[in-house]
This record gives C-alpha cells, sequence and structure tokens, in this order.
C-alpha cells in the first residue's frame, strides 16, 4: 500500500499547543498570578432555553415507539432546511430547499467540499485566514496560492491584489473574517462574483460569523449579491450563532445555478454522510424560532460588548486594530513593531493576558495579535484595566 505523502507536505500545528505550554510554565512558575485567557476561539455562554427545550422533548420522542427516528434524510429534515430557508429569506435571498443540506458544522464540510473538484483546479485562499482551508488543499495534493491581506486593503483584499501570475480557479472568502474580524461590502464582494464569473472559478464563502453583523448594509451571505448562486457555495454554522461548537450542526449551500456541482453533492453526501442526529437538528431548528433568535440575541449581544470594550480600549491606547464590530475578532498590531510571539510572551509576562499569535494565520499575521470577546465580562473588564496601565498614554 501507498500512504498519502501529500500530509508530509502539512505544516505542523503547534499555535495551540505552544500557547498552552507557554502559559502552563508560566502559571507553574506564578501561582499567585490570575491569567486571563483572551485568545479563546470557543464560544463560552450556554445553549439558549429555546434550544434545551427542544432537544429534551426531541430526547423523549426517541424513547417512544411511535415517534423514535432511525436514519434521516442525509441532507438533514425538510423542517430544519425549512427553518434555514426562511432564515436566508429574511435576509431576501430566496433558496430551494434542496439547495440547503444541513451539517455537522462548517469544518467538515469546508473539508468535504474538495471531494467535487479536481486535483489540477488552482486555489485562493487570504493570508492570513482560517487555517483548514490551506491544509485541507494540501491534504489533497492542491497547489495552493496566497493573496495578501494587510492594513493597506484593510485586511479585506480585493480582486486587484490577486498576483500577475496566479490563475484562480478555487476563491476562498471568510466574511466576517476569522482572525482579522474585517467584513466585505456589498461593493467589494460584488467584485469578487464578477472575477469568479468571468473566470469560471468558484468561490467558497465561509459566513460563520454572518450573526454578529450589525449593519443591515453589509452581506451576511453572498448570495444577497446578484450573480452569486452561479459561482457560490456557502458554507454557515450554529457554532458560534448560537452556542452549537460542542452541539454541532451547520449548513452549507450549493445552489442549482452551479451546473452538476448541486448534484454531485448530494451523491457525495448520501454515499458518505447519515446525516445530523434528529435530536440535534431538532435543537437547531429552534434556534431559527422567533423565541430562539431573541434569545441567542442576548449571547451575541454579551460578547459584541466585550468586543467593544476591547476595541475601546486599543482606541485609548492607540493600538491600531480592526474587528470587533461585526466580528468576536479583534485584529490588533503589535505595539513597537514587536512579533506576533515575542507580544505574546510580553503580554503574559506584565500583564497576564492570553491572546493567540497572528503568525499562526499565515506570514501576514507575524506583526499582529487576535484577541477574542468569547471570554466573561469580568476577565474582558479586567484584562482591559490591565492593558491601560501597560500601554495607556505612553504609547
Ligand atoms: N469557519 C471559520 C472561519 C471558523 O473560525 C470556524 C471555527 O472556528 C469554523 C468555520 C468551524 O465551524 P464549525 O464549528 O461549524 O465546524
Amino acid at each position: 500500500m501507498n500512504i498519502n505523502t501529500n500530509y508530509d507536505n502539512l505544516e505542523q500545528s503547534y499555535l495551540f499547543s505552544t500557547i498552552a505550554k507557554r502559559v502552563s510554565e508560566y502559571t507553574q512558575k506564578n501561582p499567585d498570578k490570575k491569567v486571563i485567557r483572551l485568545g479563546i476561539g470557543d464560544v463560552t455562554l450556554p445553549l439558549c432555553k429555546a434550544v434545551t427545550d427542544a432537544l429534551h422533548k426531541a430526547v423523549d420522542e426517541m424513547g417512544i415507539q411511535s415517534t423514535f427516528r432511525g436514519y434521516g434524510p442525509e441532507q438533514g429534515y425538510d423542517f430544519l432546511r425549512t427553518a434555514v430557508q426562511g432564515y436566508y429569506k429574511s435576509h431576501n435571498v430566496n433558496l430551494e430547499l434542496d439547495e440547503i443540506f444541513i451539517s455537522d458544522g462548517a469544518k467538515s464540510d469546508l473539508g468535504n467540499i474538495l471531494d467535487l473538484f479536481g486535483a489540477n483546479n488552482k486555489v485562493l485562499v487570504p493570508d492570513p485566514v482560517y487555517p483548514v482551508y490551506v491544509d485541507t488543499n494540501i491534504m489533497a495534493g492542491r497547489e495552493v496560492s496566497y493573496i495578501d491581506a494587510n492594513q493597506e486593503n484593510e485586511f479585506l483584499p480585493g480582486v486587484n491584489d490577486i498576483g500577475k501570475d496566479i490563475k484562480a480557479d478555487i476563491i476562498y472568502i471568510c466574511s466576517p473574517n476569522n482572525p482579522t474580524g474585517a467584513v466585505y461590502n456589498k461593493t467589494q464582494l460584488k467584485e469578487w462574483v464578477e472575477y469568479a464569473l468571468a473566470n469560471k472559478a468558484i468561490i467558497l464563502f465561509d459566513s460563520a460569523y454572518e450573526c454578529f453583523i450589525s449593519d443591515d448594509s453589509l452581506p451576511r451571505s453572498i448570495y444577497e449579491i446578484e450573480g452569486a448562486k452561479n459561482c457560490a457555495i456557502e458554507f454557515c454554522s450554529l457554532s458560534k450563532t448560537a452556542g452549537f461548537t460542542g452541539t454541532r450542526c451547520g449548513y452549507t449551500i450549493v445552489p442549482k445555478n452551479l451546473g452538476k456541482l448541486n448534484k454531485m453533492w448530494v451523491r457525495r453526501q448520501t454515499t458518505k454522510f447519515n446525516g445530523v442526529p434528529y435530536i440535534v437538528q431538532r435543537g437547531a431548528e429552534a434556534v431559527f424560532t422567533e423565541e430562539g433568535q431573541k434569545e441567542i440575541k442576548i449571547n451575541i449581544d454579551y460578547y459584541k460588548e466585550n468586543a467593544k470594550v476591547i476595541s475601546d480600549t486599543l482606541k485609548e491606547c492607540n493600538i491600531w486594530h480592526t474587528g470587533g464590530k461585526h466580528s468576536p475578532y479583534i485584529w490588533l498590531r503589535c505595539p513597537n513593531d514587536m512579533k506576533s510571539w515575542e507580544f505574546f510572551d510580553y503580554l503574559l509576562e506584565k500583564i497576564q493576558v492570553v491572546g493567540t499569535p497572528g503568525a499562526g494565520f499565515g506570514k501576514n499575521g507575524e506583526n499582529y495579535f487576535r484577541l477574542t470577546s468569547f471570554g466573561s465580562k469580568e476577565n474582558t473588564l479586567e484584562a482591559m484595566s490591565r492593558f491601560k496601565t501597560l500601554f495607556g498614554k505612553k504609547q
């Protein structure tokens, strides 16, 4: 047998293990110091009541002969697809039910979708970005090119930033972005749609953080842009929207306008996937009810308030940053031209605040740092008060 040697081309990801190791070494040496973690990419608030009620009810149904469910439809139950359809409709996007596929989260489908594309496609990925896009393509032996996201383009690279010799067949866009928190407006996204249509490319649009968008003029879905149904697949998740990181549910939109791709995805899913648990789908359905929407908004607003506290503090300390407004992530330039790992150590040593070094998301993250709003309000306030002591005024 031969193994897939493409795995040899993956860079080892030491990011979160190195962070954990450095923090643990520090706390062992300084047991009296309180370390505050603002690097966390996971939600911390629990599921809302509408969801847990629906989960309990579904559990009970599974224990009764007449309501028990076995294998469900691989694409998801119609009750949840209809709820997702209604959610899109509320943002003026019309989808047919068989364009909506329920998933166990965006990460799996972002990897799985690559089954539909030939090995020789050229892939374009922004740098910095969520590392899954790069690694899944390397595993499949595809060539990956990068497009620079930087302060000059406000971390929102456009088609004019594509290098001259670069051909892009598969284009990744993540908006609101992880790690930068930057979000494309409709005009900027339209340029990408036009580019993809003109070049017969496909856009893989990751909208995992759409629920953080506060401004109705900003697109939550790429399908708000005319023509996008002819060139884009969209991935979304209830992980950050409704605290489903451990419960696992998301949805992927494969428009029927994309030629064979919709049918191919049905074939792929029916062959390799047996669907998301009925119980989880009932919980997910509750997210889209009036009550569910009200309840998840309270949690999202809590994180947004934290993000504002972080952003206001950075402004006060004169530290350049982006994100935080339509995103749980705040992306800051390390003061005094520090490198991101240097800044990580500096913060840990001086004020015991932990964030994520930008270098972990690509070479353009080298001088940047990601803070997140997923911590508690108390910890966020405490961490920012420490920031002020360290960086206030003198910056
Ligand atoms: N896409 C982005 C940009 C993310 O940051 C994450 C998780 O952090 C995911 C997708 C994965 O989401 P899920 O939990 O639905 O797999």
